[in-house]
């Protein structure tokens, strides 16, 4: 039995390099990682604009207009946004200008329209209170510069990159192309969702669950088998999976005589491991079936999701080409107290209460490992230590929010 520091680290070795990178439009980006640091292809803003409605001057002409000095000038030009200007504001000018605007040529600085006064009388002029402020353009390049470093390779994508991405008018850029998964569920006793039970039997929940998992992660699946009891079933599944990058099973990976994941696994050369010093999930195989990585996941609902998430999900990351592989962990105060034995570390199931900046994890319920009520509502994982006994309400523990 290995420890669960050594197998995260021995899966997350596994995982030499990203996939291959791929074009992927904006539309799809979310979630995904850039294949290489991202350089600005042009300045942005790409002109001198203005950050303000009012008026362009010239600091020579107005520096000196005040509250209690104003200056009045003729009004010789406008400027609307998504309009050039087609000549250079003079000394003695004032143009009125829009948010957005370009900046034209020969001015230096922007005078708010509330620091002026127009006269209905007077039409033509306006009396300017301040002398107009540089601060108010938008410097060409003053967002970013053409060849600053705009993101990372490895960040994670969100609406934020997006963002800067379509502001610097890039249609797509290039990203380690998702995980390929393949989900196999084995067990006589499994039923898919929609047929009728007949005695003894169950429905397949592992399938749908660990589906939405893989999509939560960023991968695809682009198999599902299912392989009854027997070794030549599952045989024959480790064939039919054996071109994705990455191979889901659960269940068949104890000691009972119907199990025979991990026995195929073993006699293809492929184990890696077998079994971790964890609560939920001990009987975990993890190894290599052809090219891809291959993780025999234990079949109880509740112990094939939280491996997942333990080592599946940071696979699948890294692949993914992510530099942030884990969760964030922080240190929950325990609402209740919880119930833990020596010997193998413990993810608990729990919901996390945010109360002045501080989280109070509450297990979501029961912890046994076929229990899928407990899985509802669960946002967090705490992690109970496995050289400590219970913990009392009030300890603070680690916890992985998910
Ligand atoms: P196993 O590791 O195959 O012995 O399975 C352990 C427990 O998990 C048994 O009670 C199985 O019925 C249950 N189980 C295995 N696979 C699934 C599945 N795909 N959906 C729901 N329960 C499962
Ligand atoms: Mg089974």
């Amino acid at each position: 039995m290995i420890s669960y520091d050594d197998a995260l680290a021995r899966v997350l070795a596994a995982v030499e390099q990203s996939l291959p990178a791929e074009a992927a439009p904006l539309a799809e980006l979310r979630g995904r990682a850039l294949a290489a640091d991202l350089l600005a292809p042009r300045d942005l803003p790409p002109f001198d604009n203005a950050m303000i409605d009012g008026f362009a001057v010239r600091l020579a002409t107005t520096g000196s207009a005040s509250h209690e000095v104003a200056l009045t000038l003729p009004i010789t030009g406008e400027v609307a946004a998504g309009v050039a200007p087609t000549r250079a504001l003079r000394a003695g000018e004032a143009w009125r200008i829009y948010t957005g605007a370009p900046v034209p040529e020969g001015c230096d600085a922007l005078v708010m329209v509330e620091d002026t006064e127009e006269d209905e009388d007077e039409p033509g002029w306006v009396t300017l209170r301040h002398g107009g402020s540089p601060s108010f353009i938008r410097k060409r390049g003053s967002d970013i510069s053409e060849g600053a470093l705009a993101i990372t390779a490895g960040a994670a994508l969100g609406a934020g990159e997006v963002a800067l991405l379509a502001a610097l008018g890039m249609a797509e850029v290039s990203c380690p192309r998702a995980p390929r998964v393949g989900l196999l569920t084995t067990g006589d006793e499994l039923v898919p969702v929609g047929q009728a039970l007949e005695p003894g039997q169950i429905y397949n929940s592992n399938g749908p669950a660990l589906e939405a998992a893989v999509a939560e992660a960023g991968g695809i699946v682009v198999a599902r088998v299912h392989a009854r009891d027997t070794a030549a079933e599952t045989e024959a599944a480790f064939d039919a999976l054996s071109d994705c990058d990455v191979i889901v099973s659960s269940g068949g990976v104890s000691m009972g005589d119907h199990d025979h994941v991990k026995a195929v696994l073993e006699a293809r050369g492929g184990l890696d491991f077998w079994r971790i010093a964890i609560k939920p999930g001990k009987p975990l195989a993890f190894g290599k079936v052809g090219s891809a990585l291959f993780f025999g996941l234990p079949g109880n609902p509740a112990s094939s999701l939280v491996t997942f998430e333990l080592f599946v999900r940071p696979v699948l990351k890294k692949l993914a080409g992510h530099t942030r592989v884990l969760r964030p962990e922080i240190r929950a105060t325990l609402a209740t107290p919880l119930e833990h034995s020596r010997g193998r570390r413990e993810f608990v199931r729990a919901s996390v209460e945010w109360r002045d900046g501080i989280g109070y994890a509450a297990p979501t319920g029961a912890q046994t490992s076929h229990r899928t009520h407990s899985l509802v509502g669960a946002d967090a994982l705490i992690i109970a230590h496995e050289s400590h006994g219970d913990y009392a309400a009030g300890e603070v523990l680690p916890a992985l929010l998910l």
